[in-house]
């Protein structure tokens, strides 16, 4: 029997629209700052995207566009602007930044309330320590599509492709948390074939196009794919080589239509997280 389908798309839609509601019971309207700096086409295809999605639920958006030779200094006082205005509850500085930026030096100049990327130290500090608050986006994605497709992590062996502050390492410690036994590959791993064949979770966040093929895959194992490359032909593939993973596998997510919209939906969720916490409703933690 092929794999089922884990759809992003719907389950992204449903969380879209309780993050609408929560904001419209409020009656107030959360602000988000999203900075772009330079003209990398596909950022701005990001940066819009997240723009249009912010206002469907009734996020006010601003997006910042900086030219591509602008400074650190200068970005980083745009920063402190930011944390500074009070009408701002989430910031988030698209990334790939120009090469005369340090993106670690921004992310950490990021007031961790208005963190929504959950990328600062503070953040990944608490998310470390068993005491989240604003969780990098697409790991908490990959764990609500988890929790919607009913998979049992709590003692499941799960593998993690790839150790990047943004995806590998908060996942490990988000599947850590559930009480998963996890292992956590990376480029030096030696066999990463036997690795992937004992998961019973496998999430391929490597950035390497159909790197896990089908026959590494367990049977019943279920398999998200992180993974999102643009093909020559326009198409778009994961991590995952996803037809031969099909048969195999007894869930999981597509690309398009899985993690990436799931991305997306978290942020606003983030953004009104931070936006009630900042009016002192009681946080996580
Ligand atoms: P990254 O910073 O480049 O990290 C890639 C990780 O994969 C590194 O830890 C690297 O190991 C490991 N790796 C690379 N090649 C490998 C191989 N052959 N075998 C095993 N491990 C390998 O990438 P990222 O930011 O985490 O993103 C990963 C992928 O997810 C990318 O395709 C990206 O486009 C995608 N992504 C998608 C979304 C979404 O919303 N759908 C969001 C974020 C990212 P080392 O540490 O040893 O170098």
């Amino acid at each position: 029997m092929p794999a089922r389908i884990i759809d992003g798309r719907a389950l992204a839609a449903a969380l879209n629209a309780e993050t609408a509601h929560r904001i419209e019971a409020g009656r107030f309207h959360p602000g988000l700052a999203v900075v772009l700096v330079g003209d990398d086409p596909a950022s701005a295809i990001y940066v819009r995207n997240k723009d249009r999605a912010a206002r469907a639920v009734g996020i006010e958006a601003r997006t910042i566009r900086l030219p591509a030779d602008t400074s650190e200094t200068a970005l980083l006082a745009r920063i402190a602007a930011l944390n500074a205005d009070p009408v701002i509850d989430g910031i988030l500085v698209q990334l790939p930044l120009p090469p005369q930026i340090r993106p670690q030096a921004v992310i950490e100049a990021i007031d961790p309330a208005k963190d929504v990327d959950g990328l600062s130290p503070v953040n990944a500090g608490r998310l470390f320590m068993g005491r989240p608050f604003l969780v990098p986006c697409t790991p908490l994605g990959v764990m609500k599509l988890l929790a919607a497709a009913d998979v049992s992590v709590s003692g499941a062996r799960a593998l993690v492709i790839g150790r990047s502050n943004l995806v590998g390492r908060p996942l490990a410690a988000l599947l850590t948390a559930a009480d998963a036994t996890v292992t956590v590959a990376h480029s030096r791993t030696r066999d990463l074939a036997a690795e992937c064949r004992r998961a019973e979770i496998l999430v391929a966040a490597a950035g390497r196009p159909e790197l896990v093929r089908g026959d590494w895959i367990a049977s019943e194992a279920v398999v998200i794919d992180v993974g999102i490359h643009r093909q020559k032909g326009g198409g778009l593939v994961g991590d995952v080589a996803f037809a031969e993973a099909l048969p195999v596998a007894a869930s999981i997510t597509p690309v398009p239509g899985g993690v990436g919209p799931m991305t997306t939906a978290c942020l606003l969720e983030n953004t009104l997280t931070a936006a009630l916490a900042r009016r002192g409703h009681p946080g996580k933690g």
